[in-house]
């Protein structure tokens, strides 16, 4: 409340305006944070298999990075980033919209591919300012994995086998992989002038957006989901006619890697990505089991972006998952374990056990339990029930008489069980001995 509204006297009656969270950003609750965790650790168990090592840069970064970096002409860069002026000095900036053009920027300032290439991955949240439904918000998260100073085709197809092995170890059916190669600049740029010939032939069907990107970028009229233009973009002139021997032989030899890995494709000649600065080998993941947001995930070579941010020539290649969508497909499909990683709850009861509990609790740590120690008073009955609810293996459970004997009774949480009675200075290896049927139990 500002201090003019608090002290207008007619203002006190009225409640104070609800904050609630900026549209199409969410909060995940701890009910969807165990689901978060598990799968933030099964793909660093993943990308550390195929030897990817965590990069971090910043939310912010220049709004010229991007301008340059994505391209003036593409749906990020024309109406979907939260770009702002830093009021306390005037710098440009815009929260990232995506990891590669940062990633491409710390490449060249701390001359990262100078001794030998780099294989990278950064995980965190990006900013979109789009339509939100579902799969598709304004702030959401991203894996972004990326291949600096590799040529490819090998590296091309690693990173395809790699997320075919990632689907599998997740138990996910049905995702299709889709392929493309978009060739080099000189190839694209023949290609985009007949196709400009050829949009100029048919101007009476392009609609409003197509008219408008007849000459700023013409490939994506081929990306249309306008059904009375289909047709017309199907028989439009392929890129495929204008690539030469170099890009056709990095084709063949990505698709020879992913048939000897017996990763099966669909060639796509229509998919061209949304941003600038790809070349040759381009792929998409999709699913139909999320609706009309089915891409989770998207990857391209993009040898020529370092260049145009001022680094020196280095070939590149990545790819990045959208996790809301991996998330929803994977809770969809593969019903992981959603019990939360606790051993232990603490229940105490009666004079002096508070004290006791919380040392207790602190040892139990120390042997390498995970434990909540009860806090916030309430009968035995309600502390056994938040005990159960808490997802933990067993209760210790600290009464006046365990307290006066020097022991803890203990119950088994799950499945049925008598309440037992260890000395307190043993309880650890007791617990230990319960849980995994070795060690001594008194
Ligand atoms: P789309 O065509 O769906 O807009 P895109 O080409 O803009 O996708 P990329 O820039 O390739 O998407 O981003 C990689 C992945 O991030 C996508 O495949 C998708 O899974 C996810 N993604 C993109 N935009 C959003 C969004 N607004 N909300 C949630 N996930 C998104
Ligand atoms: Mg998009």
């Amino acid at each position: 409340m500002s201090q003019s509204e608090s002290q207008d006297p007619s203002n006190k009656s009225k409640k104070p305006v609800k904050l609630q969270s900026v549209k199409g950003m969410n909060d995940v609750l701890p009910v969807e944070g165990i689901h978060w965790e598990n799968l933030e650790t099964l793909l660093r168990e993943w990308l550390t298999a195929y030897g990817y090592r965590l990069i971090k840069t910043p939310v912010v970064e220049p709004t010229a990075l991007f301008r340059r970096g994505i391209g003036e002409v593409t749906d990020i860069v024309e109406k979907e980033m939260f770009s702002f002026i830093d009021r306390l000095n005037g710098d440009e900036l815009t929260l990232r919209p995506e990891f590669t053009a940062g990633i491409a920027r710390a490449t060249i300032q701390h001359n990262l591919t100078y001794a030998a290439p780099q294989r990278v991955y950064a995980m965190g949240p990006v900013f979109r300012h789009e339509r939100p439904q579902r799969g598709r918000y304004r702030q959401f998260h991203q894996l972004d994995v990326e291949a600096l100073g590799f040529e490819g085709p090998d590296i091309d197809a690693e990173l395809i086998v790699m997320l075919s092995r990632l689907w599998r170890d997740m138990g996910l059916e049905g995702v299709r992989l889709e392929i493309n190669c978009l060739g080099e600049a000189s190839e694209r740029l023949a290609h985009r002038e007949a196709l400009i010939a050829y949009f100029e032939q048919h101007q009476e069907m392009l609609d409003e957006d197509a008219q408008r990107r007849l000459h700023s970028n013409p490939l994506r009229i081929l990306d249309t989901k306008n059904p009375a233009m289909q047709a017309m973009v199907n028989a439009a002139p392929k890129l495929f006619q204008y690539l030469g021997e170099a890009s056709l032989a990095h084709y063949s030899g990505v698709k020879r890697l992913l048939d000897d890995a017996g990763v099966p494709y669909i060639e796509n000649p229509r998919l061209v990505r949304g941003l600038d600065y790809y070349n040759l080998t381009v792929f998409e993941w999709i699913t139909d089991a999320l609706g009309s947001q089915g891409t989770i995930c998207g990857g391209g070579r993009y040898d020529g972006l370092v260049e145009i941010l001022g680094g020196k020539p280095t070939p590149a290649i990545g790819f990045a998952i959208g996790l809301e969508r991996l998330l929803e497909l994977y809770l969809e499909s593969a019903q992981p374990d959603d019990a939360a990683d606790l051993d232990v709850y603490v229940v105490h009861q009666g004079d002096g056990t508070a004290r006791r509990a919380f040392t207790l609790a602190e040892e139990l740590r120390d042997a390498g339990f995970a434990v909540v120690l009860h806090a916030g008073g309430g009968g035995f009955k309600s502390q056994m029930k938040r005990a159960d609810v808490s997802g933990a293996s067993v209760a210790v459970i600290l009464g006046e008489n365990e307290l006066n004997k020097g022991t803890a009774a203990v119950k088994l949480l799950r499945g049925e069980g008598e309440q037992m009675e260890f000395s307190q200075d043993t309880l650890a290896e007791s617990i230990f001995g319960l849980l995994y049927g070795e060690g001594e139990a008194q």
